[in-house]
């Protein structure tokens, strides 16, 4: 199953290539790295708002008016990765930019280029700068937005910057990069109202957008294919802490988890739709940073435990490392895979989702980390550890995420139209009510004032329970947009 690159990227990278001849390219900047807590929460605010809609449709967007329209009158085939350092404390935060740089395939969303769930603590929006008309937009989480929950940033009031980047279609003309991010007050529709914290404009004709040419170091690893990327859902499960002797337990556990996920009910009937690649990029050292342990390893994109202080929570802040590996395969969702039998995981919301390859929780951690990382949802539950709480839903704002609730005064619950006639809202928490969607409080780490739509979900407990209606409702939504 392992190859080399498949034709069409070949092709796609050719053409790369031919006119990376052309252009000329920018030199990296150094990158500070990031420190402490966690686990896959996210941030706060929802869809919510006016007429409930179908459950598989997209909700109502707070996004900008726009057309965009044809992918072909604003868009080439290749992508664009904006490389930005995000930083401040706990109240509030910076870009910086550091970098364009040309990707030589965008294998995303070509026929919905807007976003239309609302979900995301952030979101970029792209504007055709002659016009001022949005082209794409896409909402999406960062690490920093979890790093600003902590004690560091709360107590210490320490400010810090870390790596990101977003990525979109390669314009054809100069348009203008405005990243919004949501503000702890409502907005019309109850979730956080956006503000803008940052733009800038670029040329994509520039010479200062990097045209690095790829390189075919890393054999591509087919774990299921369905057809061209340009029109499949393409997810990564790229492995970290994999030496090169070890690249056979890579390709073993990359197909168990590509078993896996293909065959949770809500990838299952979208074979048809999905792509599954791997990469066989082989780390120095085997296994993840573990630093309160002692134990440092040199691997591909730098995953570490410890996040934040955080025992178990497992990330990387390497953000320019994971693209530069990433951008050998066309994915529209990313994977980490990190080779050890130690419990943790993270999921960032259109970031990743990073998952442990041996231990005994293993295929639970993998679907619940991809629910934050692709869907958009919260965790469920309420009675862990983490020390989240206000920090990540203020009171009086409804969260973004599509399976929790503040159930504010006067707003419609927003999963409304998967609710029988008769539920009793709120929903007790009893064994007859543990197969009817409803809203039972307790949810987003907090016991009081959030609400969940289900008894039990993958969101919420620690097993192989199956996503709730809601939660599987937005992964269908989610799968859509990119196929549609
Ligand atoms: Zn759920």
């Amino acid at each position: 199953m392992t190859r080399r690159l498949a034709p069409w990227f070949l092709a796609a990278l050719v053409a790369a290539l031919l006119a990376a001849a052309a252009a000329a390219q920018v030199a990296p900047a150094a990158a500070p790295d990031p420190g402490p807590p966690g686990d896959g929460g996210e941030a706060q605010a929802p869809p919510t708002p006016g007429p409930p809609v179908p459950p598989t449709l997209p909700a109502p967007t707070t996004a900008p008016v726009a057309e965009s329209s044809n992918y072909d009158n604003w868009f080439t085939d290749e992508a664009l990765r904006v490389e930005l350092y995000h930083w401040g404390g706990a109240r509030d935060d910076q870009y910086l930019f550091d970098r364009a740089v040309r990707e030589p395939l965008w294998p995303g969303m070509r026929k919905v280029l807007l976003d239309v769930t609302g979900y995301g603590k952030y979101r970029f929006r792209v504007q055709d700068l002659a016009s001022g008309t949005t082209i794409f937009s896409q909402g999406f989480c960062t690490l920093f937005g979890e790093w600003q929950a902590t004690p560091e940033a709360l107590e210490l009031k320490q400010r810090r910057t870390f790596e990101e980047s977003v990525r979109f279609p390669f314009p054809k003309a100069p348009v203008r990069l405005i990243l919004d991010r949501r503000q702890d007050v409502p907005g019309p529709d109850g979730r956080g109202s956006f503000q803008e914290v940052f733009r800038l404009d670029l040329d994509p004709a520039s010479h200062l957008v990097a045209r690095d040419p790829l390189d075919d170091r890393y054999p591509l690893l087919t774990l299921h294919e369905s057809g061209d990327p340009r029109e499949r859902i393409d997810i990564l499960i790229l492995g970290d802490g994999y030496t090169a002797g070890e690249m056979e337990k890579y390709r073993r556990d990359a197909r168990r988890f590509a078993a896996v996920l293909l065959g949770d009910a809500a990838f299952a009937p979208h074979h048809g739709l999905v792509n599954v690649w791997g990469l066989e990029a082989p780390s120095r050292d085997s296994g993840p940073d573990e630093p309160r342990k002692g134990l440092f390893r040199d691997t591909v994109v730098g995953t570490t435990f410890n996040t934040f202080d955080s025992e178990r929570y497992l990330t990387t802040a390497h953000d320019r490392a994971l693209r530069e590996t990433a951008a050998h395969v066309p994915y529209d969702a990313l994977y980490i895979l990190v080779n050890t039998s130690r419990y943790g995981g993270g999921g960032i919301y259109n970031q990743w989702a990073i998952f442990p390859s041996d231990n005994e929780y293993d295929n639970y951690v993998f679907l619940h980390e991809f629910g934050h990382s692709f869907a958009g949802l919260a965790d469920e539950y309420y009675d862990s550890g983490t020390s989240f709480d206000d920090a990540f839903y203020p009171a009086g704002v409804e969260p973004w995420e599509p399976n929790i609730s503040a159930m504010l005064p006067g707003r419609p619950l927003k999963w409304e139209k998967l609710v029988a006639a008769g539920t009793p809202i709120p929903t007790p928490d009893d064994e007859a009510h543990a197969a009817v969607v409803g809203a039972f409080e307790g949810a987003g780490y907090k016991a009081k004032g959030l609400y969940r739509p289900y008894r039990d979900c993958r969101m919420f407990h620690k097993g192989l329970v199956p996503f709730c209606p809601v939660c599987a409702a937005s992964f269908e939504t989610v799968i859509r947009l990119y196929t549609e």
